[in-house]
């Protein structure tokens, strides 16, 4: 599997298996064929209420700890009592030992909100440990991912937001890479949104390689140097994405692939006071 190499020297596979919207009873199958169909990146998050399943996948794999790379995501902690640090070190306690883990790959703060600067301080420290390998964010906007780095001795290795056809973040990539700061896809197909898998376009593409849609995407993605994390819960779809290295897009087809991109978030800005409010409310820990 190809790697890209984060700031601080450690090696992430550019494709990976996301678990997002898995229930919790169907996780443990799907993750097990989805190590099976040869996925060594595995997303979860504590939100997503399926860590303990994917850690008895991971447990039941067979696989050595070393050749997995595991993330998982950090939800807003209530700091009001000011103790954000003490209540992010709880929350990653709980997530290493749902996960059966003993250190993590890759540790992210979920959403820039609340007190995420005593949240990057405790994971700092548990970095420090050796408890995670690499920490980074997730749905940071430019000022916010500045601002982190500019008040903050670590630089987060990795920002995981929504990156697909019609949302490209091209522009922030390269601001990105100018920090230092890897990108990760989020909802690399737009969990279908737009029509994705029927686009035109798209499908132009894939028909003039032998591909599918699915796959063409995420060849795009990669070979913009994107790590992709596309879910599925059904072992041929997982195998067909997994299966997307192989081929090289050409400019002409990055350039119409590029026309394709609005601009804008198909889900939520995190800039919207709702989505902060909307957000902000919901606690998993
Ligand atoms: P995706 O963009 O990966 O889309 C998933 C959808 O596409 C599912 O409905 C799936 O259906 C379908 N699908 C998958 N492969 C194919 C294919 N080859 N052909 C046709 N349909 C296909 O959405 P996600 O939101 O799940 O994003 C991926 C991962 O990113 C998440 O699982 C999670 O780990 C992460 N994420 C992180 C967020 C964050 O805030 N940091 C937010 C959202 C996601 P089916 O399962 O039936 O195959």
């Amino acid at each position: 599997m190809q790697t890209v190499t984060l700031n601080n020297g450690v090696e992430m596979p550019i494709l990976g298996f996301g678990v997002f919207q898995i229930p919790d009873a169907d996780t443990e199958k799907v993750v097990t064929e989805a190590i099976a169909t040869g996925y060594r990146l595995l997303d979860t998050a504590v939100s997503y209420g399926n860590e303990e399943a994917v850690g008895a996948a991971i447990a039941a794999s067979g696989v050595a700890r070393e050749d997995l790379f595991v993330t998982t995501k950090l939800w807003i902690q209530d700091s009001r009592d000011g103790s954000a640090e003490d209540a992010t070190k709880r929350s990653f306690e709980d997530s290493l030992n749902r996960l059966g883990l003993d250190y993590l790959d890759l540790y992210l703060i979920h959403q820039p909100f609340g007190d995420y600067y005593g949240e990057w301080r405790a994971m700092t420290d548990l970095y420090r440990q050796g408890l995670i390998r690499a920490i980074g964010v997730a749905n940071f906007y430019p000022d916010r991912l500045v601002d982190l780095i500019e008040h903050n001795e670590i630089t987060p290795a990795v920002n995981q937001i929504e990156t697909h056809p019609f949302f490209q973040r091209a522009e922030y990539q390269t601001e990105m890479a100018e920090l230092g700061v890897q990108i990760q896809s989020w909802g690399p197909f737009a969990e279908g949104r737009n029509n994705l898998f029927a686009d035109p376009t798209l499908t132009a593409i894939a028909d003039a390689h032998g591909k599918s849609v699915g796959q063409v995407v995420l060849r795009w993605l990669t070979e913009r140097g994107v790590i992709a994390i596309p879910k599925s819960v059904r072992p041929e779809r997982m195998a067909e994405n997994f299966d997307s290295l192989d081929f090289t897009l050409t400019d002409a087809e990055m350039t119409a692939i590029a026309g394709l991109d609005t601009g804008e978030s198909l889900f939520f800005d995190h800039r919207d006071p709702e989505a902060v409010r909307r957000l902000s409310g919901r606690s998993y820990n």
